[in-house]
């Protein structure tokens, strides 16, 4: 008896990556989806090999692609750096794809764990995921600096359009040398970032904490303040009342002991700096970068799901020599997940959001029932744990998907 597969409407956009996680894309594909939905993609390849082919023109197309239909997926690229061009004997060394399309959606990339019983957070009250908003623009990350010799004076110098300066001094070096960096944001940026910070909160109905340190940099920081509060104010104050959602602003500091001290369960946005530093310790203490997921949300609400990890590059070599891998394909599996499900909210398919919703229980149900990837298992309470090959994982998780549809 076979069971009619469940219908798309609108295809999402498939971009296909490198190595290890290309491997997990397949095994994903062909057996968790193929055989439940009948599926729609507009496929990219976004292979180190066929980037080089079309001079990185596939990763604009498929961004492109992305801002026409809504709703993409995407697996770990390789980023170039000097030893990948002698590897692939590259024309260039493209950018970061990831850069690319961010450029071309002008998103912001919101990164939360999947939690596990068994996998228990390092700090003891989260219970709930904390999803973490980065600001990727500006900031110290577009910074000039330089040394300055003592008995120097540094100033910022703004050049308006007509020639008029305006100076302010930064430091007057007389009693000694040191170091002066200059910095800068975009309004309309900070804007962007606003816009899919609210709008990621309202899709997932949580509440959005900002923080900034506007105390002392009454100037800087305050902006990001103000941009964020008449944003919220004019645009989304109504929504999130009706959603029964908060924004809640306060000093980075004290949002630091608050985060500590919470159950989870909200997003948090960040400038470009905290955002870089408290991703990577909420990632750590959560337990695996394996584990944690990664979505591209832009300002006007185009989502791109994929996971926040690599392209696992040195399981990949083992693959490539024959040894048994054991990859954890969880992160992959919920950016199909999250792109199906979102896809069937937009295009008013409850059955396919329903699929997705069972497709990420039966994987979990899994891992809680003690068959895990080798990184879990080194981390997991659960008893009877028994660490599992990459595909014998996937194929519990079909067991599992099975039971329930
Ligand atoms: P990585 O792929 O994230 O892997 C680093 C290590 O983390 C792995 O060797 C493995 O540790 C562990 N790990 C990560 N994901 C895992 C998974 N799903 N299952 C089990 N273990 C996992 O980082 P990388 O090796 O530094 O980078 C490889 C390539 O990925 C680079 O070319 C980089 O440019 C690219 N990259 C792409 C993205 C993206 O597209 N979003 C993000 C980051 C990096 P063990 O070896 O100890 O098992
Ligand atoms: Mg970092």
């Amino acid at each position: 008896m076979t069971k009619a597969k469940i219908a798309m409407k609108t295809p999402l956009v498939e971009m296909d990556g490198d190595e290890m996680t290309r491997i997990l894309w397949q095994m994903i594909k062909e057996k968790l989806i193929l055989p439940y939905v009948d599926l729609k993609t507009e496929y990219y390849d976004l292979g180190l090999k066929h980037r080089d082919e079309t001079d990185d023109q596939v990763t604009a197309d498929s961004a492109n692609a992305a801002l026409r239909l809504g709703v993409a997926v995407k697996c770990a690229t390789i980023t170039p750096n000097a030893q990948r061009v002698e590897e692939y004997g590259l024309k260039k060394m493209w950018k970061s794809p990831n850069g690319t399309i961010r450029a071309i959606l002008d998103g912001t990339v919101f990164r939360a764990p999947i939690l596990v019983r068994g996998i228990e957070p390092f700090v003891s009250t989260w219970k709930k995921p904390i999803t973490i908003a980065r600001h990727a623009y500006g900031d110290v990350y577009k910074a000039s600096e330089t040394a300055v010799p003592q008995g120097a004076r540094a100033e910022i110098v703004v050049t308006d359009s007509n020639g008029a300066e305006t100076r302010t001094l930064i430091h007057d070096f007389a009693s000694g040398a040191g170091v002066v960096q200059g910095m800068h944001n975009i309004d309309g940026s900070i804007a962007s970032f606003a816009r899919s910070c609210f709008n990621y909160a309202l899709a997932t109905a949580q509440d959005l904490w900002f923080a900034t340190k506007d105390t002392i940099s009454k100037k800087y920081d305050h902006r990001f303040k103000d941009i964020f509060a008449e944003i919220y104010e004019a645009e989304y104050k109504e929504k999130f009342a009706q959603k029964g959602i908060e924004y809640f602003y306060t000093l980075i500091d004290d949002a630091v002991a608050r985060v500590i001290r919470s159950e989870g369960g909200f997003i948090w946005a960040c400038k470009n700096y905290d955002g870089d530093v408290m991703s990577d310790m909420v990632a750590t203490a959560f337990g695996s970068l394996a584990m944690m997921t990664s979505v591209l949300v832009s300002p006007d609400g185009i989502f791109e799901y994929e996971a926040a990890h690599g392209t696992v590059q040195r399981h990949y070599y083992a693959h490539l020599k024959g040894q048994q891998t054991s990859t954890n394909s969880m992160a992959t599996l919920f950016a199909w997940t999250g792109a199906l499900r979102k896809r069937g909210e937009l295009d008013g398919s409850a059955a396919l959001a329903a699929f997705a919703d069972k497709l990420e229980t039966a994987a979990i149900r899994t891992i809680e029932d003690g068959v895990m990837t080798k990184d879990l298992f080194l981390l997991s309470k659960a008893e009877n744990k028994r660490a599992v090959d990459t595909e014998a994982f996937i194929l519990a998780v079909r067991d599992n998907l099975g039971k329930s549809l």
